[in-house]
């Protein structure tokens, strides 16, 4: 009896140890490395083959979708990444998961550099939190089907779930376009995903690109939660997708 009384102590002890230094892990100011392909930390290694060579015209009109921004039901509400998963923090916001949390951000931040470097760029957020039917016309999915089908760039963007959970950061392209040159750049920055990726995903299927970011994990997720660095993060991330649609484009 007494044995299992200390035994319960000292997985207690261990668990406030674990929690105070995951706590501490998260808020301690460090100094930010703007090192791109650190902070996305590693990209997938699927085997994929497929090239980007068509041309695009230089005003091609480029939509950018936040991941699960329609679907914060029970299912697909995208990954709650490891800060709140594995280290008990709570999510950044009460309503959506971290990972639509940070999808928004950088929507808003890709859409606003992307205008002022000269881009026909826009973006859709459908506002309604959790729409069931994936083809009602309000959906990521629908606007973004309707887009590439009048010949724009639509492409949603996503992080990748934390551990073994995820794969990394790449592009997968449409399921049937041809790649074009904008695929192949952000291919480069971010690496790429084979087209049939789990047999072909809800958004290629629609000709809608999708982007992992990258897995939403250690030096990555610290330099978002972090208030001190976030901005910066969110800038570079940014700042290399625009780039990439430049060089795509010219
Ligand atoms: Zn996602």
């Amino acid at each position: 009896m007494g044995n299992k009384v200390s035994n319960t102590l000292k997985l207690i002890v261990f668990f406030l140890i674990f929690y105070a230094f995951s706590q501490l892990y998260y808020t301690r100011n460090f100094n930010f490395i703007e090192d791109f392909e650190l902070i996305i930390g590693e990209a997938s290694n699927i085997p994929a083959t497929w090239v980007g060579s068509k041309d695009v015209d230089k005003n091609i009109p480029i939509l950018i979708l936040a991941g699960h921004a329609d679907s914060q039901g029970l299912a697909g509400a995208g990954t709650p990444g490891e800060a709140v998963d594995r280290f008990g923090l709570n999510p950044m916001h009460p309503e959506i998961s971290d990972e639509l949390f940070w999808n928004l951000k950088l929507q808003e931040s890709i859409v606003k550099l992307g205008k002022k470097k000269g881009l026909n760029i826009r973006s859709y957020d459908p506002g309604i939190r959790n729409i069931d039917d994936p083809n009602d016309p309000r959906t990521n999915w629908s606007v973004g089907r309707r887009f590439a089908k009048r010949g724009g760039y639509a492409i949603e963007i996503h992080f990748d779930a934390y551990g073994k959970y995820g794969i990394g950061s790449g592009l997968i392209p449409p399921f049937s376009d041809p790649p074009n040159k904008i695929d192949e750049s952000i291919a480069r920055t971010f690496g790429r995903f084979p087209v049939s990726f789990r047999g072909g995903l809800g958004a290629p299927r629609r000709q809608i690109r999708i982007l992992e970011i990258g897995k939403l994990e250690g030096l990555l997720e610290k330099n978002l939660r972090n208030l001190k660095t976030r901005q910066k993060t969110i800038n570079l991330l940014a700042n290399e997708i625009v780039q990439a649609f430049l060089n795509g484009i010219i």
